[in-house]
């Protein structure tokens, strides 16, 4: 699966995007044309993480249509409202595709409230006993509800976590590795005066893991625009910077890493 970076011109590493939506709308007039070229951008993996059952579904759907996507299903904590008695059962459904390598996304979001509180954590610790039930990583996504969601955790720390976009500092980054837990880092590194690159630099090399959240979070050179996984690049240079590695290493550090945590051979 990893090939050496010598074989692609002008591409210096070998990158894999642990976490994108091109089932979102943005990419709806370009997503195969986009896909088809990704690997030739030195991008040899991506999950694609769900935020319903239809995009999660969807997810899988593209999954399909290209051997190096993989797919995540899940219900993201804005959309967990709108869970009905329907949902665990369709969710169940599509974490049994083949190429589903985890749950998710799920968590807790206390800056947007978009569903209510009480409501997030129900589903997320719902979502969380599927996780358990079925063996199966999770991506979680935490957004101002740290202390609340290593509450919820507590109770799940036999499962095999990736705190996606990691926006904490190192005290909350030293509760996760303790527990055993990986940390991913998004284009937002790149970003002046951010704090993550940071805890990017500090995460040890078997717990790290880099991602576009694509089209969301574009790296300096192209904040603001739609993201791809072509530009991943920029996370990783920034975070190999900040931990004084070459960039082809912290490529290959973070491909292991995503190989092993999403159960890919
Ligand atoms: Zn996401």
């Amino acid at each position: 699966m990893v090939r050496p970076a010598a074989i692609l011109e002008g591409v210096i590493a070998i990158f894999f995007d642990t976490h994108a939506h091109y089932d979102d709308e943005r990419f709806a007039l370009d997503c195969d044309e986009l896909l088809e070229n990704m690997n030739a951008a030195g991008v040899d993996l991506i999950v694609n993480a769900g935020c319903d059952v239809q995009r999660s579904a969807r997810c899988l759907a593209i999954a399909d249509k290209y051997d190096f996507v993989y797919g995540a299903a899940g219900v993201h904590p804005h959309d967990t409202d709108a869970m009905n008695d329907d949902t665990e059962r369709e969710l169940r459904e599509l974490l049994r595709h083949p190429k589903c390598v985890a749950l998710g996304e799920i968590g807790l979001d206390f800056h947007y409230d978009y569903s209510p509180r009480d409501i997030q954590a129900l589903r997320f610790r719902q979502q969380l006993e599927i996780a358990r039930d079925l063996n199966l990583p999770v991506i979680i996504h935490e957004r101002e509800a740290f202390k609340e969601a290593m509450n919820i955790l507590d109770d799940f720390r036999g499962l095999s976590l990736v705190f996606h976009c990691f926006s904490e500092g190192i005290e909350e980054a030293k509760i996760v590795l303790d527990r055993g837990w990986l940390l991913s880092f998004t284009g937002v590194v790149t970003y002046k005066k951010n704090t993550a690159i940071d805890v990017a630099a500090y995460v040890p090399d078997d717990r790290i893991m880099i991602e576009t959240d694509a089209p969301y979070l574009a790296p300096a050179p192209l904040r603001g625009k739609r993201n791809d996984s072509r530009y991943i690049k920029y996370t990783a240079e920034a975070i190999a910077l900040a931990r004084g590695m070459d960039l082809a290493d912290f490529a290959e550090i973070t491909m292991k890493n995503g190989l092993r945590f999403f159960g890919i051979s």
